[in-house]
């Protein structure tokens, strides 16, 4: 019966047994975020394409070739979100959080669209979960976001997980660097992939993230800013160290850490998994201390990190196994339908999980179905209005007073 219509390249459905281990990786994001005070938030699937030129940049590859563009009926610029954090920063302004209790703390989950080439752990349409802690400039914010997906990783069981550690220094700093890399590549030139070279002067950060041999060759060289850092940044980052070692969270320095996107300053952070070949990060993120004046706004500083919650699932590779059924209402005639329906009403009110026969089965294959959901417990309704119990486990059968089932299947007392 398979129809010639299939989901779009790059894209997946999320099938009822993958949405088990989704489900569970999405309720321990939440329960983190809440414990921490990073409340939720939800901005448009769509913003206005300028919003991400200006907040993530036109020199990235996410804006200069990966963005979902249209136009709508009025001629507008429109764009399928790529990231979170720059929607969030517009709403941010938006609805004048500057003017709560800094810092505003919040937290994400739901689907992102980037036009890269398909492969494993790399889609069209991905999914984030990701926190943004604006308006703190201290590097407990820093250390704090990135505890907060160490703890999930940690408590997922994710395996073999390394965290990255890297500082961008100020914009100040940066510009300085910059200009020094971007020397050293002029200089070697003939050495680098044509895609580096083209880019020396647009992106010359991205040189770090090359797989070319030559390019790698001349970046072993290169200089690199954590080593340069000085006065308040060099501080941050110290304090950011510390604060992960007094935490116990395990981490290294990666002086050649860059990051995707511009808007980041100071710190910068990676969590990579080896069970997960060429796409190998779970998640990352950084301070972006520049990114809501970008936008319009104040000074403000802010850190935050978004993971691909289909990373995560494939470096856990593990089914969540069906959650089976506390009963399953059978029919021995079909004049009690009715009462069937009521009572699975009735029991589901109760909050456990009932299922019943829709399909107008036999009782034999109603209790072959009810094994198969996985149905701890199949009442049976006969013709003469009495009620059979019979435990799956056991193969038991007992007749039960209907108007005690509530009690006695939640292990109440009547
Ligand atoms: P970024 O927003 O680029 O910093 O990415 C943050 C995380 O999102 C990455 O570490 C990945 O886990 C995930 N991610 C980014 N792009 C994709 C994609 N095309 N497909 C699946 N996951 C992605």
């Amino acid at each position: 019966m398979a129809s010639k219509f299939q989901a779009p390249r790059g894209t997946f459905d999320v099938l009822p047994e993958q949405a088990r281990s989704r489900g569970r990786l999405e309720r321990a994001a939440a329960a983190i975020f809440s414990r921490a005070g990073y409340e939720p938030i939800a901005t448009p699937a769509f913003e206005d394409t300028s919003l991400f030129e200006r907040g993530v940049g036109k020199s990235t590859d996410i804006v200069r070739k990966e963005m979902f563009t249209f136009e709508d009926k009025g001629g507008r610029s429109l764009t399928l979100r790529p990231e979170g954090t720059a929607s969030i920063c517009r709403a941010y302004l938006e609805h004048g959080m500057h003017k709560l209790a800094q810092p505003v703390k919040l937290s994400y989950l739901g689907p992102f669209f980037r036009h890269e080439r398909p492969q494993a752990g790399r889609y069209r349409q991905f999914h984030q979960l990701g926190a943004e802690c604006i308006g703190a400039d201290s590097p407990l914010a820093d250390a704090e976001v990135i505890m907060l997906l160490a703890d999930l990783l940690d408590e997922l069981k994710v395996p073999g997980v390394e965290l990255r550690l890297g500082s961008l220094g100020s914009f100040e700093a940066r510009r300085a660097y910059l200009e020094d890399l971007k020397a050293h590549l002029h200089a070697h030139e003939g050495e680098l992939s044509k895609d580096v070279r083209e880019r020396i002067d647009i992106n010359p950060l991205r040189a770090f993230d090359s797989d070319d041999e030559g390019t790698r060759g001349v970046m072993a060289s290169a200089p690199t800013i954590v080593e340069r850092l000085e006065g308040e940044d060099a501080e941050h980052f110290a304090e950011v160290r510390a604060l992960l070692d007094a935490a116990g969270v395990a981490y290294v320095v990666d002086p050649t850490l860059v990051r995707g996107l511009d808007y980041y300053t100071r710190t910068i952070f990676s969590f990579v998994c080896d069970a997960l070949g060429a796409q190998s990060e779970i998640g990352g993120g950084g301070r972006y201390d520049g990114l809501i004046e970008q936008l319009g706004g104040q000074p403000t500083p802010a850190v935050g990190f978004a993971a691909g919650i289909e990373r995560i699932l494939l470096a856990l590779d593990e089914e969540e196994p069906p959650a089976g059924r506390d009963a399953f209402v059978a029919v021995a005639d079909p004049d009690q339908r009715g009462r069937a329906m009521a009572l699975a009403v009735e029991l589901r009110h109760a909050s456990l999980s009932v299922e019943l026969d829709l399909a107008g089965r036999t009782l034999k294959s109603q209790l072959k179905h009810a094994d198969r959901v996985g149905a701890r417990r199949v009442l049976i309704l006969d013709a003469d209005g009495s009620t059979q119990l019979r435990d799956m486990g056991t193969g038991e059968q007992r007749a039960v007073d209907t108007g005690k089932l509530v009690d006695e299947m939640t292990g109440g007392e009547s």
